[in-house]
């Protein structure tokens, strides 16, 4: 393999954002229109996500980060507070928790989705736990009906970390729609964009409003026309909110994005047919799965390599894979492995230990054509001829 040929000549990147004149026109338009900051384009934006997921309430946030943490305050979550999750997670989810003083209680995964195993989560339920953030991995939704019941027992929040989920469904139900309150992500990876941004849904109106006002300043904006008809200078500052608010400029490109969001998903599910389709016959690697009765949006196609079947390990594979000029991705390093949190937590989670050591995402994105895909699983074979056992 050393010094040989590349599978291709220029670089595939693990994943590239959609982006196209429309969305490039309805920037151009919010530039040109005078209002740039939060006004009519985030509230179409919020309305269209609103009828998309089927929740009552959407409100577009700065990023999936900020949506996680005004879950938290919106619900009155507090120091000294446990907040269950998976350790198998990108460090926002933890970080929100961190961010009010609560504590992050870690939960390790299913072997097979690489969601937090909902078998696990009772054990660590304590008087102190007031909510449960699950993460639906890779657009994956989680087991919702265990942890439903769970969280009915023991009376505890449900918020949903579906930064990789949008489009996904549980058992005909949106994403968005389950939960006591539900987190998306824009970033520029995710399945839909507008470079940052995030939108949290709820299907509570008193908890809309409080997750509003905590995410502008805690401005009572409406104070103004209760005040007087034309005090329009007018606000009541009620509670220690943040700057949290979603921009006219990032909304604009939001609206069109949704637009394209079956279509995008659509392809994903497409190219991850094809994945297994070509890939099952390689008896080195475990392919990703969609359970029965779930919908996943397939943020990501992540595949386990068979230590004992290869004579390279996961770190290796993926530098072969990169001299061949194919992009891939490891989501996630786990919460406990990261210095900050090795401070709090001193708990071994074998299945999540396990399975960082062979993962790794293949590229996913609409644009990919069906010579990428085939670069990809040529590379994969070229690799794994080479370096079986
Ligand atoms: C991307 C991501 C986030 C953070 O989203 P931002 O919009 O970048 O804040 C949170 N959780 C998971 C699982 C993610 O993948």
């Amino acid at each position: 393999m050393e010094g040989g040929t590349p599978t291709r000549e220029n670089f595939l990147p693990f994943v590239k954002p959609l982006i196209e004149k429309e969305e490039i026109e309805a920037v151009n338009n919010v530039l040109k229109s005078g209002w740039l900051t939060t006004g009519p384009k985030t509230k179409e934006f919020e309305k269209n996500f609103r009828e998309y997921v089927g929740s009552n309430e959407a409100i577009g946030l700065s990023s999936c980060t900020a949506a996680l943490h005004i879950s938290l305050l919106t619900l009155g979550i507090k120091e000294g507070d446990e907040v269950i999750t998976s350790t198998f997670t990108f460090v926002s989810t933890a970080h929100a928790i961190k961010y009010v003083r609560a504590i992050p209680i870690l939960v390790d995964i299913e072997k097979d989705t690489f969601n937090i195993n909902h078998n696990l989560i009772e054990e660590k339920i304590t008087d102190k736990t007031k909510a449960i953030i699950v993460v639906h991995f890779g657009g994956h939704p989680c087991n919702m009906d265990k942890i439903i019941e769970i969280a009915k027992k023991y009376n505890l929040f449900i918020i949903e970390d579906a930064a990789h989920a949008i489009g996904a469904s549980y058992k005909n139900k949106m994403i968005g729609n389950i939960g006591d309150i539900t987190c998306f992500s824009f970033y520029a990876n995710k399945n839909i964009t507008t470079g940052e941004g995030g939108m949290l849904t709820t299907n509570n109106p008193e908890i809309a409003n409080k997750a509003r006002l905590l995410s502008y300043l805690g401005m009572e904006k409406d104070a103004w026309k209760r005040y007087s008809e034309e005090a329009a200078w007018f606000y009541r500052i009620t509670d220690l909110g943040y700057k949290y608010n979603l921009s006219d400029i990032l909304s604009s490109i939001g609206i069109e994005q949704l637009k394209k969001l079956n279509e995008i998903n659509k392809k994903r599910r497409e190219y991850t047919n094809y994945y297994t389709e070509k890939l099952e016959e390689l008896e080195e690697l475990t392919l990703p799965t969609e359970k029965e009765g779930v919908k996943s949006s397939w943020h990501l196609y992540p595949i386990i390599i068979k230590k004992d079947k290869l004579k390279i390990n996961r770190d290796q594979f993926i530098r072969a894979l990169n001299k061949e000029n194919i992009g891939t991705a490891v989501h996630f390093i786990p919460l406990h492995k990261h210095l900050y949190y090795k401070q709090f937590i001193k708990e071994a989670f074998p299945i999540a230990n396990w399975v960082f050591e062979r993962i790794l995402s293949l590229p996913l994105f609409p644009q990919m054509t069906k010579n990428d895909l085939d670069d990809v699983i040529m590379a994969i074979k070229k690799i794994i001829k080479y370096y079986k056992k």
